[in-house]
């Protein structure tokens, strides 16, 4: 989605004055923090009409969007009065505007009065007019005024950073409700929640060609039943285990007998002997733990009686907020690469692994 976003006036042009605020500083100031929201939040494309404090004929703004093939073009500008008791927000589109664009003009005119009805401004409503910037652009356009320089209440606002920066996230917000616009995922990492996008038969032949040993292999349909029981993706937990134990060789402090398939740590532990790491009954147990180890981090409700470094886990600050493999690192193990590391040198090879035909 491409939108164009056009901070109005510039360069010898001031817009409106008053109490010392010039339109164009201000828009500018705010046009700037809208495409800054929008292009770290949401999938989009975004093109200024300016960015610095230059000129810029009107007939110029409309041809800059349609020659770019702008989806969507919202013009910024601030108003002025003669009246000083006159402040507020209000917003416009074109006389004769599509329902669509009237639709989307509602939206972004509700997100940003919801944020501005916190602070004595008034709401001067949803409005058309034959502005040349509306009429001239062949996309769906709405101009935002954002209150009045000359307004006695307005123009304190105006001089807030809170509020200039409380005004452009509602606006980007509103836009992006508009526009259906898809989020981005900031951190972009691996689902640990989710159905299982691989078989087991896919995790044993990649446990087979790393040459894991045959207690791994057998565990495999453990990690499938809880992970579907849970809710957590089998085998990024499966992967996990493969990173704890070597592929079920272990040859760390954790012995196999401890049936400890992630190097879950006792309650209590203060090292990293063998004694310091939970063990459980069967080689099943261990799976149930480990899925349970992972429900404290993500905020899902355990399978049976938890063991105790659960209820520790589950006491921490962050408990129950990971939702990416990459988050691991620095939480369950200290290396901050730890969870990456799951995903590079495990997980990304096993989804990749084909099932041999025979299966099992
Ligand atoms: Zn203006």
């Amino acid at each position: 989605m491409k939108i164009c976003i056009d901070p109005g006036h510039g360069g010898s042009d001031p817009g409106a004055t008053g109490n010392g605020l010039m339109e164009k500083i201000l828009v500018l100031e705010i046009a700037l923090r809208l495409k800054n929201y929008l292009l770290s939040n949401w999938q989009c494309e975004v093109k200024m009409t300016r960015e610095t404090d230059m000129s810029v004929p009107l007939k110029d703004r409309s041809a800059i969007a349609n020659a770019w093939g702008a989806d969507f073009y919202f013009s910024v500008h601030c108003n002025g009065h003669t009246n000083q008791e006159v402040n507020g927000w209000e917003s416009f589109v074109y006389t004769n505007s599509p329902q669509r664009t009237k639709n989307y003009q509602a939206a972004i005119h509700k997100a940003i009065w919801s944020f501005l009805s916190a602070y004595g401004t008034s709401n001067r409503g949803i409005k058309t007019a034959n502005f040349q910037v509306l009429r001239e652009t062949k996309m769906s356009a709405v101009l935002g005024e954002y209150l009045f320089v000359s307004g006695n209440i307005d123009s304190q606002l105006l001089r807030k950073t809170e509020i200039i920066d409380g005004m452009a996230r509602a606006t980007a917000e509103g836009i992006a409700l508009a526009l259906g616009l898809e989020k981005k995922d900031s951190e972009q990492g691996t689902p640990i929640l989710g159905a299982p996008q691989a078989s087991i038969a896919q995790a044993r032949e990649w446990a087979r060609n790393r040459n894991a040993h045959q207690r791994f292999i057998d565990i495999a349909s453990f990690y499938w039943n809880y992970g579907k029981m849970i809710g957590i993706r089998p085998e990024v937990a499966y992967s996990q285990a493969a990173k704890e134990t070597a592929f079920g060789h272990y040859g760390g402090a954790v012995d196999p007998a401890q049936n400890n398939w992630a190097g879950i740590k006792t309650r209590n532990a203060s090292g990293d002997r063998q004694e310091d790491h939970e063990t459980f009954s069967t080689p099943e147990d261990g799976v149930r733990a480990h899925f349970n180890h992972l429900a404290a981090y993500v905020g899902l409700i355990p399978i049976g009686e938890p063991h105790g470094r659960y209820l520790l886990v589950k006491s921490l600050p962050w408990a129950g907020t990971v939702r990416t493999v990459e988050e691991l690192g620095g939480k369950w193990a200290p290396n901050l690469d730890y969870g990456k590391s799951i995903v590079r040198d495990y997980l990304t090879g096993l989804l990749a692994t084909k099932a041999s035909p025979e299966g099992d």
